[in-house]
């Protein structure tokens, strides 16, 4: 359950119940919690999501499917290439202060288009055209770095863009640094890959200092 009365997780509890929830859709099991109108009508009032996902827009990365999840669940925030504009920081802090949020997550993919696009845009030197170059430029950090550490296949440089986008998270935003430094929220980022639908977790982790305030366990349903 995530109504209301819903307890507040800890971020192991909180990565717990999407590692579930992604085995599940891997292998064609979905128990689609949270879908029916009772619960609806529950949520109507307040939110308690248990997760933020900062991820791709990528029309294949749909986040309450891969997951199995549903209404009330996760507050997402996607933008192409999972870039983290001042928008998308204070969507961020908004769901981790006042809706309690205890896990964030950068969620990232395979073959993932701003990337690629970004890294066309590096090799010929050209800017691509309208708002496109925003998201190129949010892109180009995580490309530098993978440059220095000699890095030149695709999908570990999507490896690196997502563990930059958790540090670009934290080191942006004092706010959400704050709480996970206190133990009430955790930053992870993971990798989907688009034929098999698992996700991988490739940065951050959850402190020993997480779970200082013990929640018992739940069941999200
Ligand atoms: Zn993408």
């Amino acid at each position: 359950m995530s109504g209301p009365e819903a307890p507040i997780l800890r971020p192991e509890q909180a990565l717990a119940e999407l590692i579930a929830g992604n085995h599940r859709f891997v292998t064609g099991t979905p128990s689609h919690p949270n879908q029916d109108a009772g619960h609806r009508a529950a949520l109507a009032d307040e939110q308690h999501p248990f997760a933020v996902i900062v991820g791709c827009s990528d029309s294949r990365l749909a986040a309450e499917i891969i997951f199995d999840r549903g209404l009330g669940d996760l507050f997402v925030v996607r933008t192409a290439g999972h870039t983290t504009g001042p928008e998308v920081l204070g969507s961020v802090e908004y769901a981790v202060t006042v809706l309690n949020a205890p896990l964030v997550v950068v969620l990232g993919h395979d073959s993932c288009g701003a990337v690629r696009a970004a890294r066309e845009s590096l090799a010929t030197g050209t800017q691509p055209p309208g708002h496109l170059d925003a998201v190129v430029d949010a892109v180009l950090p995580s490309l530098r770095r993978a440059e220095a550490e000699g890095v030149d296949d695709l999908g570990r440089i999507i490896d690196i863009h997502i563990a930059q986008t958790v540090e670009a998270l934290l080191d942006n935003s004092a706010v959400l640094a704050a709480e996970v430094a206190a133990g009430r929220c955790a930053v992870v980022g993971m990798s989907y890959r688009l034929a098999a639908g698992e996700v991988h977790q490739v940065a951050g982790e959850i402190s020993a200092a997480a779970g200082s305030d013990p929640a018992p366990a739940a069941s999200l349903g």
